[in-house]
């Protein structure tokens, strides 16, 4: 982290005047932390690895510099940028058609569950940037519809999910499928030493913006855990709760598909207005239910890790583990999908004795203290 520079403003960092445009008409007007830090290193060209919070604005610190580094006038892929689920891949997507709208750049969501025949269509057309999930991508490449050869970045979002959770013999393979000059970016909010060991294999002499593990943390969000007598009873707070849940928006977390449908069926019986989510859904399906929850349309989703990594959703203030998650990393995950870029949030764990070890585990290591919750629920 030592001798970064830092460009206060998005001026300063001389991109190109229709991506700062492009910038600009989404909103933006300066830019965060890690944008001020991440996006020239990325631009130089250099191999980095971008660590900051969660919500503090990495798809744009990547997707700028995509943005800045690809040449529209040449059609074939220059920028790739790969994460763990559909839903994150056609987020990043959208991301990067908004900042390059003033761009004439082509961009597409490459992801599994859809037909491959408009993979190879959209391909086909010359795509400046893809955003897809690794099994998918790979998939394009072997069958030859994406052509790897101008391949200039690659960009591992989630790269710690990427690299541990059954994705990494992909994400090797289609490292070795790009050019060996290829830059990588590696970014995520949570690397484990183990994952910065391992990403030692694809760049070399990196860039390495990091945050220590005890500030990975929010500050905005505060946390709170209800001990409950015993598993039954976390359906009757939840229920208590629901009323707050609505407010704004509010995620739930199991660790199962199965429990998952299960809550979602009981809140349903109980007269409570709720979706779920779950990678064993059809992907149209998955697509209407975020579509819904995006417009504000459903305020309650029920959902597995595949909601844990990446999802941006402003409105969503609340965050409760019906199940603590199985690790660290995706507490933090899961929490932050409340309290986005600085906003406030709360998270809820819901708890048995027997999770007890595993709670004071989380608070050791992020060094936090998961309160009691307070019976006022006015006062989250
Ligand atoms: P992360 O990947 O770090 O978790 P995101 O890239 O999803 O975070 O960004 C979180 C939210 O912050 C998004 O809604 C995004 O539009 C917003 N955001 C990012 N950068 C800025 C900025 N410079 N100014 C205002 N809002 C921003
Ligand atoms: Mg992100």
């Amino acid at each position: 982290t030592k001798n970064v520079k830092v460009h206060a403003t998005f001026e300063s960092m001389r991109l190109k005047p229709e991506l700062l445009k492009g910038i600009y008409s989404y909103g933006f007007e300066a830019p965060s932390a890690i944008q001020s830090r991440a996006i020239m290193q990325i631009i130089s060209g250099k191999d980095t690895i971008a660590q900051a919070q969660s919500g503090t604005g990495k798809t744009a610190t990547f997707s700028i510099g995509m943005l800045q580094i690809v040449d529209t006038k040449v059609r074939s892929c220059q920028a790739l940028v790969v994460s763990p689920t559909r839903e994150l891949a056609v987020q990043i997507h959208s991301v990067i058609m908004n900042l390059g709208n003033y761009m004439n750049v082509q961009t597409h969501a490459c992801i599994g569950g859809k037909q491959v025949g408009e993979d190879t269509r959209k391909l086909g057309q010359g795509q400046h940037i893809v955003s897809g999930t690794p099994g998918r991508v790979l998939d394009v490449i072997k069958r030859r519809n994406l052509s790897t050869r101008g391949v200039k970045m690659l960009v591992l979002d989630e790269a710690d999910e990427l690299m541990t959770k059954g994705f990494k013999e992909q994400i090797y393979e289609i490292y070795r499928q790009l050019p060996a000059t290829v830059q990588v970016v590696v970014v995520s909010a949570t690397l484990t030493r183990e994952v910065l060991e391992m990403t030692a294999k694809f760049t070399s002499d990196p860039v390495k913006i990091l945050v220590k593990k005890e500030d990975v943390s929010l500050e905005g969000i505060k946390q709170y855990q209800v001990q409950c007598e015993k598993e039954e009873w976390k359906f009757d707070t939840l229920c208590d709760l629901y009323d707050s849940l609505t407010i704004t928006q509010a995620v739930i977390f199991c660790n199962t598909k199965s429990k998952v449908t299960w809550l979602a069926e009981q809140l349903r019986k109980a007269n409570f207005a709720v979706v779920a989510m779950h990678g064993d859904m059809k992907q149209d399906e998955r697509d209407s239910i975020m579509s819904d929850f995006r417009s504000g349309n459903s305020r309650v989703l029920i959902s597995t890790d595949v909601w844990a990594r990446g999802i941006d959703v402003q409105q969503v203030s609340l965050v409760i583990n019906y199940d603590l998650p199985l690790d660290k990393e995706n507490y933090i995950h899961r929490i932050g999908r409340s309290g986005r870029f600085g906003r406030k949030g709360v998270a809820i764990n819901l708890l048995t004795k027997d999770d007890m070890q595993e709670l004071r585990d989380l608070e050791r290591h992020y060094r936090i203290k998961i309160r009691e919750m307070p019976l006022d629920l006015t006062s989250l």
